[in-house]
């Protein structure tokens, strides 16, 4: 039995079910008591902070680790006159930092790696990471990732491979691909064969940074979330064929903005997750086939975008509230947070409107428990 996360559809669900009828005190019991202990837990930790930043099309993502220490991957576009740098500036203000401790890199594209000088220029920045140096042979990520190691100097640099953990105090922080290279044991847990990859067809390798992106999952007690950069399907389906090396996690930010290079179906199917971001912009990424395969995959009120996709039009867009940005000529650059807590909950909250949804993940599990 699948039962939503949401109290309101699990209400409809309760009144409706006829295996509820006969098990609605056991139900009950077992529900008071998960909220119950899921009230205590969170009461003793900080959450963790999620904040998908609007880099119109790009990719910034800001980690706040409970311990208070700040993890961001990527850095939005150059130029704009420091349009997205003073956006993720405004995300680490709201969060109360005075420094990120960490600016992980995924690959050497402009709308990632091209925010760093002018984020350098503005605020205090502690260890650069990424997968070494850029292997990419054109002009863009040759200027780019100069324009990045004139920052370096003054700053700590890790270069991190596959199975390597950042640092970072709090959470867990696991490389799974880096360089071109991924790991070769499955995440603990995980490792079981993947049915999806009978129907995938084989992809073209990729020989750009995209390929060579450095994807994280990050964990914080029992939540998992996933972020692979711009990794292409050539990799992400060594990660998941014809076994899944990652296992299912709770917030996915779906691959390279969206785009179809990105996010086959037996990658999705096979992580599974409970709820989606796509930092998608107005005009790129937010491929119709790539919305299909994860909205498939999560469901409605779990799929969430940076932008109204124009390319998806009526039929391949979430409903307006679940989009920060919906109108392309009032764009206001929101951003997305979402808020974990160590027991798997979390809430995704539109900056845009205040709308947010409830993901229980241990109330989903209990139920799912009483169902059998
Ligand atoms: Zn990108």
């Amino acid at each position: 039995m699948r039962v939503s996360a949401y109290p309101k559809e699990l209400s409809a669900y309760l009144i409706r079910g006829d295996w509820m009828r006969r098990n609605r005190l056991s139900v009950f019991v077992s529900l008071a008591t998960t909220v119950l202990f899921s009230t205590l837990s969170n009461a003793k930790s900080k959450p963790l902070q999620v904040y998908a930043i609007d880099v119109e099309g790009g990719q910034s993502t800001l980690i706040v680790s409970p311990s208070g220490q700040s993890l961001l991957v990527d850095t939005g576009w150059p130029g704009n006159k420091g349009r997205d740098a003073d956006r993720i500036v405004a995300a680490a203000k709201s969060a109360g930092l005075k420094q990120i401790d960490y600016v992980l890199i995924t690959h050497f594209h402009r709308d990632h790696v091209g925010g760093v000088p002018q984020l350098a220029r503005r605020f205090k920045i502690g260890t650069f990471i990424d997968h070494g140096p850029n292997l990419e042979d054109s002009n863009d990520p040759k200027q780019d990732y100069a324009a990045y190691e004139r920052v370096l100097p003054g700053h700590k640099h890790l270069v991190v491979k596959p199975g390597d953990h950042v640092p970072i105090k709090g959470i867990d922080v696991l490389v799974l691909t880096a360089a071109g290279e991924h790991i070769q044991q499955p995440v603990h847990g995980a490792g079981t064969p993947n049915p999806a990859c009978a129907d995938e067809p084989k992809p073209k390798a990729d020989d750009t940074e995209n390929s060579r992106s450095l994807g994280t999952l990050i964990t914080y007690g029992k939540f998992r979330m996933l972020d692979l950069g711009d990794l292409t399907k050539d990799k992400e389906l060594e990660l998941m064929c014809p076994d899944n090396l990652i296992g299912t996690v709770d917030l996915f930010i779906v691959s390279h903005h969206g785009w179809n290079q990105s996010n086959s179906n037996a990658f999705v199917a096979a992580i599974h997750p409970k709820a989606a971001i796509m930092n998608n912009g107005a005009r790129k990424g937010g491929s119709p086939d790539v919305w299909t395969i994860v909205n498939n995959v999560v469901g409605p009120n779990r799929f969430w975008q940076l932008h109204y996709s124009i390319e998806g039009g009526a039929e391949h867009n979430v409903p307006e509230k679940f989009i920060a940005n919906p109108d392309e000529k009032n764009d206001e650059g929101k951003d997305i947070k979402v808020v974990a807590q160590k027991d798997g909950a979390f809430d995704v909250i539109n900056s845009r409107n205040d709308f947010q949804w409830h993901y229980n993940l241990q109330l989903e599990m209990t139920l799912s428990g009483a169902a059998k």
